[in-house]
């Protein structure tokens, strides 16, 4: 079976009713709370192809997101870490064949759960948990070597961009801004500083040092945020987490972005003006196979705890 023709079997508990089903024939009810208000949160873990096996990279980070996001939204967290660990493997299990030695994105998603319409806390609903997973397709090395084209816009989003929350039409406006302008992604601007992408948080180098926007709640910080901050002192660069102008995003040396489907990925045009040199950088170089060997750490400890 071709990965392109892979159909997923997916894990659903609606009310408490849980199941495996093939992704085509899931049914949730139309009073789901995620449906009627996008009332819910979500998260995207990379599950890499290693040794025969299946590892998912930074699940502990991915797992306290989670509950932060539902902790945040006022839901009782339907699992604890192990709970969500198991049913990771279930999911990545179940799809063993059409996955075959592909790396693998785990989708869960959780909402308020299904109740009559009103717009409050319903007292008795329980959360619907949803679980997928579908083949990752990293950036290709040419991809990589050539870098991407961003455009930029205002961020017009909710200040509450921290939560993981499934209410994405304000990100989805985002991609779309992108799309319809031949770009990969949409660097956002509020009040002259970055915010972040549709789905990425970005970076951007001056004079060999590393800016980011600082955590706050007008970004999502990824599970790539602390990473690469750690990776960046690994490498000797000097990281700082604070605002970052129009200006500045404009005349940077080197610009990034971050995410679990992108790694770290080069912004090599901004609005159709090439960023610095429009190549790829050496901070993104060295932060880059950084990057894997984070990874390779992580095979490392997944083949210790296996051999025990
Ligand atoms: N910001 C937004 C808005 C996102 O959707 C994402 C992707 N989930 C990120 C940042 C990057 O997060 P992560 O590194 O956890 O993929």
């Amino acid at each position: 079976m071709s990965q392109a023709e892979f159909e997923p079997i997916v894990y659903l508990s609606v009310s408490a009713q849980e199941e495996l089903v093939p992704l085509s024939e899931a049914r949730v009810p139309v009073l789901d709370r995620g449906f009627i208000f996008g009332d819910g949160v979500y998260e995207v873990v990379p599950v890499y192809a290693h040794d025969g096996a299946h590892v998912p990279f930074r699940i502990e980070q991915h797992l306290d997101r989670l509950a932060r996001s539902l902790k945040k939204i006022g839901i009782d967290d339907p699992h604890d870490a192990a709970g969500w660990r198991a049913l990771i493997e279930r999911v990545v299990a179940a799809n063993a064949e059409g996955l075959a030695d592909g790396n693998a994105l785990v989708y869960l998603q959780v909402t308020r759960g299904v109740a009559k319409r009103g717009h409050a806390f319903p007292a008795n609903a329980v959360p619907t948990v949803f679980a997928m997973t579908t083949p990752l397709r990293l950036p290709s090395e040419a991809e990589r070597a050539k870098g991407v084209r961003c455009v930029t816009a205002e961020d017009r989003r909710w200040l509450h961009c921290d939560i993981k929350s499934i209410s994405l039409l304000g990100n989805v406006l985002m991609a779309q801004h992108a799309a319809e302008r031949d770009a990969f992604e949409t660097i956002q601007l509020r009040d002259d500083n970055v915010t972040e992408g549709s789905s990425s948080n970005v970076w951007i180098v001056k004079n060999g040092e590393l800016f980011a926007p600082p955590r706050s709640n007008k970004i999502l910080e990824g599970i790539r945020y602390a990473l690469v901050e750690q990776l960046a002192e690994e490498c000797g660069i000097r990281f700082v987490a604070r605002e970052i102008s129009e200006v500045e995003l404009r005349t940077a040396d080197e610009i990034m972005l971050t995410s679990a489907t992108k790694e770290i990925l080069p912004v090599t045009s901004l609005d159709d003006l090439p960023v610095q040199g429009g190549k790829p950088g050496p901070v993104f170089a060295a932060l880059y196979d950084a990057y894997q060997r984070a990874k390779a750490r992580e095979f490392e400890q997944f083949d210790l705890t296996r051999r025990k």
